[in-house]
């Protein structure tokens, strides 16, 4: 497994920041799937400057970001020859780091997208992707991570541009028992209605809401499900989304998921339908696992 790894400076510059916060809990996970890790430049030197005895997976040190390291993570995570293939990228954003908006930024985000690779932009988005990968390999669920899977106390966030709405409704009825788990379910207005048509289809009382609907997305549902996150609300988005149109409402699309950065200890996005398929499964058999023991 190859996963590319770049932090904005913020997250980077001190011991304490979400790079180390980041590899204490994940470093071992990383080493026990053998992933190697392409690490842009300055990122590269702060893990060699301060990550002390941490366990750490195989680093490859990639250019600094003004020679153009970021810019060849996005080429991996497309596919180049030679294996020069990512199958993650994490990217631990700063929004108000002017770098987090360069294009090779939102260049890395859209094509994970595109190839359903995981982009992971938070602390808590990583710590999730090692864990589901860990329980996919068969490895015992590290109870470090049991807080992400406590879904009875959170909110989940439910989001789908319109082609990708099938897509949505299929995952939630594949799933449906899990992600009633959750205390509360919010969704933009569209995609909200859709949602509880198949809830109330499934034997969800008709007198409840499964989801507690937004306004649609382009009125601002995305900036109202922000809102929540920023609140600590929302722990967690599952935003399936159109990368091949031009968004009305790019902007709102961008501060919800920059909402979700600020709340990098918290919050969890997962932005692609084979990334989620992968969470539920290996969340399903977590679960079965800690009611075992
Ligand atoms: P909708 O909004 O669920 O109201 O369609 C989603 C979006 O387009 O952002």
């Amino acid at each position: 497994m190859r996963i590319g790894l770049a932090a904005n400076r913020r997250h980077h510059q001190e011991r304490g920041g979400a790079l180390f916060r980041l590899l204490e809990a994940s470093g071992r996970g990383l080493q026990e799937l053998e992933a190697r890790v392409a690490v842009v430049g300055r990122t590269h030197d702060a893990i060699l400057q301060h990550a002390g005895a941490w366990p750490l997976p195989t680093l490859e040190r990639y250019p600094y970001g003004r020679e153009g390291g970021l810019m060849k993570l996005v080429a991996e995570v497309v596919g180049m020859p030679a294996d020069r293939v990512l199958d993650a990228a994490i990217y631990l954003m700063d929004p108000v780091d002017p770098s987090s908006i360069f294009p090779e930024a939102i260049a890395l985000k859209r094509q994970c997208v595109i190839h359903g690779k995981p982009f992971l932009s938070t602390v808590a988005s990583a710590r999730d992707w090692v864990e589901v990968e860990r329980v996919h390999a068969g490895l015992v669920p590290d109870p470090g991570a049991d807080p992400l899977h406590a879904f009875e106390g959170r909110c989940l966030a439910l989001i789908a541009h319109d082609a990708m709405k099938a897509r949505m409704l299929a995952y939630a009825g594949a799933h449906f028992d899990l992600l009633s788990r959750f205390q509360r379910r919010v969704a933009t207005g569209t995609t909200g209605q859709l949602l509880n048509e198949l809830a109330w289809s499934r034997g969800w009382p008709q007198d409840r809401l499964w989801v507690d609907r937004f306004n649609s997305g382009p009125l601002g549902g995305d900036a109202q499900i922000a809102d929540l996150v920023l609140d600590g609300r929302c722990q967690r988005a599952i935003f399936f989304e159109d990368p091949h149109v031009a968004r009305q409402h790019e902007a709102d699309i961008q501060l919800l998921e920059r909402a979700v950065t600020t709340a990098t200890e918290r919050a969890v996005c997962i932005t692609a339908p084979a990334v989620a398929e992968r969470w539920a499964t290996a969340a399903i058999v977590r679960s079965r696992a800690a009611s075992a023991r």
